[in-house]
């Protein structure tokens, strides 16, 4: 990914985390998905009072995508802090159940970029996130 795209999809997750419904956790995230259409999804963390039925926001935009035909993902971009919090100071990995999810449609050379800033990311690949990764392989 060039730099443009990497700071358009950091972009696209600090606006998607203005959207979360976090109040439990008080923590609040944004995610943005870029689809092999070329097409941005964003996703942010939906929370229930029954705490299991909370969804991530990396699951959130991967649900937006598949859900619109866009089954293949190319990189997905993740900004978390408590809600208030005026900057970001820590990067937010995905939880393990998102990177399985993200696998099923991103397999392991999806691009996962976790920023505090456009400036201050961390740029990986699925595989180094989750080596070894359960898939539609595995049960052949
Ligand atoms: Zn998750």
């Amino acid at each position: 990914m060039n730099e443009e795209a990497v700071s358009e999809l950091i972009l696209n997750a600090f606006e998607a985390r203005t959207k979360s419904y976090c109040p439990y956790s008080g923590y609040a995230v944004g995610a943005a998905l870029l689809t092999e259409s070329e097409k941005i999804y964003r996703g942010c963390n939906v929370e229930n009072s029954s705490y299991g039925a909370t969804i991530c926001a990396e699951r959130c935009a991967a649900l937006k995508a598949v859900s619109e035909g866009d089954k293949v993902f190319k990189a997905i971009a993740i900004v978390g802090a408590p809600k208030d919090a005026s900057e970001v100071k820590d990067y937010a990995y995905p939880c393990g159940v998102c990177r399985q999810f993200l696998s099923e449609f991103g397999g392991s050379e999806m691009t996962v970029i976790v920023a505090k800033s456009i400036d201050d990311r961390k740029i990986y690949s699925l595989g180094e996130l989750l080596p070894e990764a359960f898939s539609s392989e595995s049960m052949k």
